[in-house]
């Protein structure tokens, strides 16, 4: 996006708020605030980029908008990095995402009311449903005339064209008696003018979507929330890279350290907003030893159950065509004969030959002659995949490592095992996910298990005992210190995380903007 001519703040100003990334979490909230006169500053560890600088090639576009650096990740399921799970530049993570935005419903965020099971959310439906519907109004969110589960809801813009998976995916499902729809998906089906940055084109379902959004159809907040940011005169620095909290006496922030053209600087500020994503605002607080004295930085680590059920069909699906997951069903938000905590969505799926490739090795364990043999079947596959709940353990946690990365932080180390909460929840859903691509003509049906998103490692509660922030977003223990990322979800939610978390940072920005700091 073009930084050229924004506003410079000096790093001797004490400027008013400093937020650490840029992407679903960072970019909405630091909108409101330059929006309101703040004077706000943001750091973002990776590189600034045009639309047209992305590749649809997917073996280059990672370099460029993934975080590559290792992470190390253990358990019975280590979280896949890099392409899978984290994004980096100006526009975090929903430089790649896939944009399918359903909103959380009521039980979603109820959970432990529903099962006495994890978490309930300290926020009321209404209310967060309202911060996701100002969201949408401003980045703009296309989805269908009538929405089943939920009639009331309305949305400006039709859906995408549907692609072969989809089509599969409504054949299959409507054969057993599944509702299935279009999607709620963050992009543009008509030509629209977003204010501050200029035409966003409509989408030409290319498929490039993981790869970043050439003619910004796709939401990403370097096309939405930081022009808005940067009209209003905030100030965005990249390749900062942020490694150093420092407080007065008082116990709150007064500057933030960080290493750019490889030397360190240091910039003064009243208040701190974290907003780099679920492993590095923990690894960060980590760290920097602060916001811990609940001792749950870095705990209640969640990722979504995201298996996917894939089969071979008669006739051609070429499933790299079109915007990749337009379908959805939500009649699995809490099954009838659930003997689990929570539930899944399912959406169809259309992917990229080599994710596909990595997801057989990874997820379906296939290696050699039998990967190529499957490879071979790719113009004719087509597959479903879930958004599952998934429960904290004990267990499940980021802690720091030995080994030190190149600007001499600790690596992070991420434990993830599934419990048997998700064991039961992927079993429903195979079935469920078998049944719609049988019933849809596929066979040689692949299961391929995975996990996706980093939730709830800086938890919100109304206990300062055993969350991190308070249910504005506030740590408990450094009064100027706020989080507006996804490791703030008490719990992981089945909805896919970034319309909520965009939500959150708006309505963060408006606490914060209340408390006067
Ligand atoms: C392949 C893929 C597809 C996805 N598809 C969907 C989808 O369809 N729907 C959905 O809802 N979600 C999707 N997600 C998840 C979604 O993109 C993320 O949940 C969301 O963007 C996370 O927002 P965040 O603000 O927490 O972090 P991010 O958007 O990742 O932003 C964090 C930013 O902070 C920067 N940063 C980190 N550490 C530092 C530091 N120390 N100093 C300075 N800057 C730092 C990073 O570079 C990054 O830009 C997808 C994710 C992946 C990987
Ligand atoms: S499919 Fe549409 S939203 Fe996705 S990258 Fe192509 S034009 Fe952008």
């Amino acid at each position: 996006m073009r930084l050229d001519h924004q506003r410079h703040h000096s790093e001797d100003e004490v400027v008013d708020v400093v937020v650490v990334g840029t992407g679903a979490g960072g970019a909405p909230l630091l909108a409101s605030l330059a929006r309101r006169g703040l004077s706000v500053v943001a750091l973002e560890a990776g590189p600034n980029t045009e639309p047209d600088d992305h590749t649809p090639d997917e073996v280059e576009a990672p370099g460029d908008i993934n975080w590559m650096d290792e992470r190390i990740s253990g358990g019975s399921a280590p979280t896949a990095f890099g392409p899978n799970n984290s994004g980096t530049g100006v526009g975090g993570s929903t430089l790649h995402w896939g944009a399918f935005t359903p909103r959380p419903n009521a039980h979603d965020i109820r959970l432990r009311t529903d099962s006495g099971q994890g978490e309930d959310w300290p926020i009321d439906h209404a209310e967060l449903t309202g911060w996701i519907e100002q969201v949408e109004h401003d980045v703009g969110v296309a989805g269908p005339a009538h929405y089943p589960w939920d009639p009331a809801r309305r949305y400006r813009m039709g859906p995408p064209a549907r692609n072969a998976s989809s089509d599969m995916m409504i054949r299959g499902a409507a054969a057993v008696g599944i509702t299935a729809t279009d999607a709620p998906v963050g992009l543009t089906t008509e030509d629209r003018h977003q204010e501050h940055h200029g035409l966003r084109q409509a989408c030409v379902a290319c498929g490039s979507c993981h790869q970043g959004c050439r003619n910004g159809a796709k939401v990403s907040t370097d096309t939405t929330y930081l022009p808005a940011a940067v009209a209003f005169g905030a100030e965005i620095r990249a390749e900062a890279f942020v490694h150093g909290i420092e407080l007065d006496a008082r116990g709150e922030v007064e500057a933030v350290v960080y290493r750019q053209d490889g030397r360190d600087h240091r910039q003064r500020c009243r208040a701190l907003v974290l907003a780099a994503g679920g492993i590095e605002t923990p690894r960060l607080l980590l760290h920097t030893g602060l916001a811990n004295s609940s001792g749950q930085v870095g705990r209640n680590f969640t990722a979504h159950g995201a298996t996917q059920v894939w089969a071979t069909f008669d006739e051609s699906m070429r499933s790299y065509r079109g915007y990749p997951s337009s379908i959805i069903t939500e009649d699995f938000v809490r099954p009838a004969d659930a003997d689990f905590a929570g539930g899944y969505l399912i959406q169809s799926l259309g992917v990229q030959p080599l994710t596909l490739a990595t997801s057989l090795v990874r997820g379906g364990g296939l290696r050699g002659a039998e990967l190529v043999r499957a490879l071979q079947d790719y113009p004719r596959m087509a597959g479903v995949g879930i958004n599952a709940e998934c429960l904290p353990y004990d267990d499940n946690r980021l802690v720091l490592a030995d080994e030190l990365d190149e600007n001499g932080v600790p690596k992070a180390r991420v434990t993830f095992s599934p419990g048997s909460n998700e064991e039961a929840i992927t079993k429903h859903a195979v079935r469920t996910m078998t049944a719609i691509v049988e019933a849809a003509g596929g066979k040689d049906v692949r299961v391929l298990d995975r996990t996706a998103h980093t939730v709830g490692t800086a938890r919100m509660g109304t206990d300062a005992g055993n969350s991190v922030v308070d249910d504005a977003g506030r740590s408990w223990d450094v009064p100027n210190m706020w989080i507006v990322d996804n490791s703030v979800f008490p719990s992981s939610l089945i909805a896919n995380p970034a319309l909520t978390i965009m939500a959150l940072s708006l309505r963060t920005a408006d606490r914060l903007l209340r408390a006067g700091r």
